[in-house]
């Protein structure tokens, strides 16, 4: 959510900057701005819309913005509406500092008082402007004291933040500063670069540091000192980025979530390709020990939005297969309503950013109730990566589509190893039992690139359909929750109103719904349910609806029940969850192209979610 991105060196900071947003703009945002250190003084360029406005709009200031020093920002607004005057970077005082923020300051209304009380102007209704106010009421004004003054304002910020702020009083220097949200410094050859994720330094260097909670940053063009929060110097680790910048690129797709659906035999397999050595589920050295396994009581999966979906799913997969207690829980609801955590409780926590904040929280509140935290998570180093008790990365690679896709599918495919080992370790499948899961885990990709075979003929029916004013997705457990994914992807980047349901539910109300023309679409894939969901679509279809049905090779009731059949092929059918999302996101995404939706960067939503 919202980027952040500076850049201090030899070169013209300008294109690097845009260069870093444009990188950044996967996370989602609404408005767009730049400040930089240029011939004229500190300039601020920003504006509500896309980066694309912002270089319009740098181009018709007129003014020259070359400089080797800036700071640049996406923002996804929380105060104030999404305006050029709400945009970062905002001005300190009369001018002389700029601050890029991400996150949320709590206490922004009793600050702004007392900054007004001291006869600052507000320009903007966003928590950020106090930010820049109190810095420059804090700033001596001595060219190294930057830093200090950035350590003393933050001592004074409830909430969470990301900053980046600059000076007048040294042009060269961006400081840097995190409590909450993500932040990375970029280690170069004479220039340094702050950003939210690495994906914005990865064009000139491959180097990193992660800024850690209550650190704050100097960053020159030659040097960088992170301090804690007392301001004692700490030695930071310099990471490297292991993936290249193919991953973050289309090639050849016209959106990155197409290729990134495409993608997921090969996301699946890096999951769990090294997970399975000699026919056994093995997790070595990510602190899942089978002690830790064998002990536990109840297992709670915390994520929000697809990451819920995906603990759906492996809720219902780990019950059938380990006889274990799981709920699978919205973490914003999770972390506010006392929930019963027990010692020897097992939490899940599954988050595709890993800095995902409610869920972070929810995570911590178990943690700190003395359960034992697994995370699944997808980019490494992650504050939820760092803090779990254990980590089951989820090798999907970088995923820049704001509507996930193979983070999904690798989440889901963590969840049945977790599964499978857990049922191992407490006696409920032998050894043969668990070869043949987990022959069947490593052929699971095989039917992921099979099932793509769909993608015609759901671009076709997605072309049929696109016009309709509301879909419903039925199914009952795995297809349940596999109809609750195919709703939200739906929903998410076509803007089409729909309902997931659990197919023996609608007729409790929701059928009234149904109408002439009404699209329903049936998920069916345990045999053990077929008869009941083929009731469920004569409901329907009864009431005027029109159906797609997405079933098995193994379907073999009456087909004239609906307009469309995808038949997925044979996998076990507690896997099952993981094909029948892929004709639905193959819909969903024909359906947002046809109605000339922006996929990748659907309207209002933000890829990582930092704020609560
Ligand atoms: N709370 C700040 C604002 O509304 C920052 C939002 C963001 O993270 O982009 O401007």
């Amino acid at each position: 959510m919202c980027g952040i991105v500076g850049f201090t060196g030899r070169e013209n900071a300008l294109p690097i900057l845009i260069k870093g947003l444009y990188s950044l703009e996967y996370r989602g945002y609404d408005s767009a701005g730049i400040a930089a250190f240029t011939k004229e003084g500190l300039r601020v360029v920003k504006t509500r819309g896309r980066i694309a406005n912002l270089e319009e709009k740098i181009r018709e200031v007129g003014c020259d913005m070359e400089c080797t020093c800036g700071i640049g920002h996406t923002r996804w607004a929380t105060h104030g509406e999404p305006s050029d005057r709400n945009s970062h970077p905002h001005l300190g005082g009369k001018g002389k500092v700029a601050v890029v923020h991400n996150g949320i300051i709590e206490n922004y209304k009793e600050l702004r008082e007392r900054l007004e009380a001291h006869g600052y102007e507000f320009k903007s209704e966003t928590d950020t402007e106090t930010v820049a106010h109190l810095v420059d009421y804090l700033h001596t004004g001595k060219q190294e004291d930057l830093a200090k003054t950035v350590l003393a304002a933050v001592q004074r910020l409830r909430g969470s933040y990301a900053l980046g702020v600059v000076s007048m009083d040294n042009t060269q220097e961006i400081v840097a500063a995190r409590r909450g949200n993500p932040l990375v410094i970029g280690i170069g050859e004479g220039e340094n670069m702050i950003a939210s994720d690495i994906t914005a330094i990865i064009s000139r260097t491959r180097k990193f540091i992660i800024l850690d909670d209550n650190e704050v940053a100097i960053v020159r063009p030659d040097e960088v000192i992170v301090m804690n929060e007392f301001g004692d110097k700490v030695e930071k680790e310099v990471q490297t980025v292991n993936w290249d910048m193919s991953a973050a690129e289309k090639g050849g797709y016209q959106h990155f979530m197409l290729k990134e659906i495409m993608e997921q035999p090969k996301a699946v397999t890096d999951t769990v390709t090294p997970r399975i050595k000699n026919n056994a589920v093995c997790f070595e050295d990510n602190g899942l020990t089978d002690e830790r396994l064998r002990d536990i009581e109840n297992i709670h999966i915390i994520g929000c939005g697809s990451a819920l979906h995906a603990g759906m799913v492996g809720k219902r997969v780990i019950e059938a297969m380990c006889r274990i207690r799981c709920s699978a829980e919205v973490a914003s609801e999770f972390r506010y309503e006392n929930p019963i955590i027990g010692k020897k409780d097992m939490c899940i926590v599954i988050s595709q950013s890993g800095e995902t904040a409610d869920t972070l929280a929810a995570m911590r509140l178990a943690k700190q109730a003395g359960a034992f935290t697994i995370a699944i998570v997808n980019v490494v180093s992650s504050t939820i990566a760092r803090e779990a008790d254990g980590v089951l990365y989820t090798w999907a690679g970088p995923e820049i589509a704001v509507a996930t896709t193979k983070a999904y599918s690798a989440q889901l495919a963590a969840l049945y190893l977790i599964s499978v080992k857990i049922a191992r370790v407490r006696g409920l499948i032998s050894i043969g039992d668990e070869r043949a899961l987990c022959a069947e885990l490593q052929r699971l990709p095989e039917c992921v690139t099979e099932a793509l075979k769909c993608q015609p003929d759901m671009q076709r029916i997605a072309t049929l359909y696109a016009n309709r004013p509301s879909v419903f997705f039925l199914g009952r457990g795995l297809d349940y929750a596999a109809a609750l994914e195919a709703s939200l992807k739906l929903k998410e980047i076509s803007y089409i109103h729909s309902e997931a349901y659990a197919a023996g539910e609608l007729k409790h109300g929701t059928i009234s719904l149904i109408e002439d023309g009404t699209l329903v679409v049936a998920l069916a894939t345990q045999p053990a349910l077929f008869e009941k969901t083929v009731s469920n679509i004569r409901e329907v279809v009864a009431r005027g609806a029109s159906v797609v049905l997405v079933t098995t090779d193994d379907f073999t009731g009456d087909e004239s029940v609906c307009q469309h059949i995808i038949r997925l092929p044979k996998c076990l059918y507690e896997f099952s969850a993981s094909l029948s999302i892929i004709p639905m996101q193959l819909f969903a995404y024909y359906v947002a192209v046809e109605r000339n939706c922006d996929v990748d960067k659907p309207r209002n939503l933000a890829k990582s979610v930092t704020v609560e």
